[in-house]
């Protein structure tokens, strides 16, 4: 699919911006599908699309070269007749300076957050009102966690314990201390087993075993503890409050293809680059399709659990080779659901739902008039990966019927309209990077470190404190600015 339009539609020119010496270099076997330009941006997600914005503003040529049928990457929205549903990134945030910088110069068209209804608990064998989930026998929380609702354990929990001051000193070698397992770090503080399997059902890890405690602090330490009475924020609230957070009308597509319309040069798509040869004076990037482009640099944004399979010369070395080798993304999947009748009329519980089964969470979403319009089901970790092993065919009626075991009201009231599987995408696979325990020691430093100066790496795998969306664009830009210090 590819629905962008480019205000302008200027291939770039085979010479580009690039010497006659360097296209001299190209081989002549392959010279009629040599494209020059100045940058190679490879993969055109929210980070690409920043980077390859960012140069051209400064008159740099720029060729993004994307995998997919269409840009976006993690902004993906699936579009039925059923109606529009995000599968990646859906929330934009006050402090995201460079994505709101792109977006407000393509007037990609904000709405409000829609609301949700609340969630109901089928914990322990047992469906829970959340009213009375405090004094509920299938509440086997201990002591104060008690009063906490399954879905929001993690952050109060983790900021309680949470040994980070000074976001921008999140990793400063004092607090390398905790850069060990989560579930670990929390039991030695007194955290109930109970809560940490609850913790682990909607935490966006691979369970807490495999994440750091001080990679997973600093996920949570830029946003203030909630205060008696407000409720818990998620992870994209980071900015402390509820103004200024946006959906995009159309999904987060719809946000990506209209700041796309501001590209110069008309991105390639649907072909994976293979190879990336990193010379003294130039990179030159080969392409599935047999294309070939040169150009003095380029910056990578494709996520480090698919660059496993790209051929890099010189090859990487030492941690930053360990890295892209050991990569660990945080799986998730989501089944998308029409009620077609109201069955939390029928049962008298809240229509969202938290559950201990494999479906673990379904989120009702409501439509400008407040009225529960479309379920997501949304699955994280060990749990997307019984998912993913089916094919979509037979995982959509597999958790229907396992959403109609565990709520008989759901039954004859609920149409799957669509699936979507991160872990599948072999562009992506995965949801985010995320760091193992010991990692940030011996990982961070690297990630976002260059090859041989000309090869630059961005994307979210590379961000240091900024959330989501924010750490892709504006990874982006900080690659763009480093070539344009360096080569321009
Ligand atoms: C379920 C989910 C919910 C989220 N919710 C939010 C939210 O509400 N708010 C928020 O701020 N963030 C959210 N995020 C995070 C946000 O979507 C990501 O941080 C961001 O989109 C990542 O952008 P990126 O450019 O770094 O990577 P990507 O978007 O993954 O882009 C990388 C691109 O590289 C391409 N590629 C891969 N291999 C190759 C190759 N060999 N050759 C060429 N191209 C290649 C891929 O196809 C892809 O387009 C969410 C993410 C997920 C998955």
């Amino acid at each position: 699919m590819s629905t962008h339009s480019f205000k302008s539609t200027r291939r770039q020119a085979i010479a580009g911006g690039l010497s006659a010496a360097l296209i001299a270099g190209c081989s002549p076997r392959s010279a009629w599908s040599t494209t020059a330009t100045d940058v190679i941006v490879i993969g055109g997600g929210m980070a690409g699309v920043s980077a390859a914005l960012t140069l051209e503003e400064k008159g740099v040529n720029v060729q993004i070269v994307e995998a997919d049928t269409q840009l976006g990457g993690r902004c993906f929205t699936l579009r039925t007749d059923e109606g529009s549903f995000d599968c990646g990134a859906t929330t934009i945030g006050p402090t995201y300076g460079s994505v709101l910088y792109h977006a407000n110069k393509a007037d990609v068209p904000f709405i409000a957050p829609s609301s949700k209804d609340p969630f109901s608990y089928h914990i322990n064998g047992e469906f829970v009102h959340p009213q009375d989930w405090e004094n509920s026998s299938a509440n086997r929380l201990v002591g104060a966690e008690r009063a906490l609702l399954p879905e929001q354990l993690e952050f109060p929990i983790l900021m309680q314990h949470n040994q980070i001051e000074n976001i921008h000193e999140w990793n400063k070698p004092s607090l390398l201390a905790h850069d060990v397992a989560l579930d670990k770090f929390l039991k030695q503080r007194g955290v109930s087993d109970e809560a940490l399997r609850l913790i682990d059902l909607t935490s966006n890890t691979m369970g807490l075993d495999q994440t750091s405690a001080l990679f997973q602090m600093r996920e949570f330490a830029g946003i203030a503890p909630p205060k008696d009475g407000e409720e818990v924020r998620e992870v994209y609230d980071a900015a402390g409050g509820p103004p200024g957070f946006y959906n995009v009308e159309g999904g987060m597509l719809t946000l990506i293809e209209r700041i796309a319309t501001n590209l110069k040069t008309e991105p390639i798509l649907s072909d994976p680059v293979v190879a990336i040869d990193v010379e003294q004076d130039r990179v030159s990037v080969k392409t599935k399709s047999g294309r070939t482009v040169v150009a003095k640099s380029a910056i990578c944004t494709v996520p480090f659990s698919a660059l496993k399979s790209v051929a890099i010369t010189p090859a990487l070395s030492g941690a930053k080779k360990t890295a892209i080798d050991q990569a660990l993304y945080t799986l998730t999947t989501h089944v998308f659901f029409i009620p077609t009748k109201p069955y939390w009329e029928s049962d008298g519980l809240p229509a969202g739902l938290v559950t201990d089964d494999v479906v673990e969470r379904v989120m009702a979403n409501h439509n400008a008039d407040g009225k529960v319009a479309w379920l997501d089901v949304w699955v994280n970790g060990i749990a997307a990966v019984q998912l993913d092993k089916m094919e979509e065919k037979d995982m959509i009626p597999f958790v229907q019927s396992r959403l109609e075991t565990l709520r008989p009201s759901m039954k004859g009231a609920i149409q799957p309209v669509g699936a979507y599987s991160w872990g599948r995408n072999p562009y992506v696979q995965g949801n985010k990077y995320i760091m193992r325990p010991g990692e940030v020691g011996t990982l961070f430093e690297a990630l976002n470190k260059p090859h041989m100066e000309r090869l630059r790496f961005a994307g979210e795998h590379t961000r240091n404190t900024e959330a989501g969306l924010e750490a892709a664009a504006a990874s982006g830009a900080r690659e763009a600015i480093a070539y344009l210090d360096r080569f321009a």
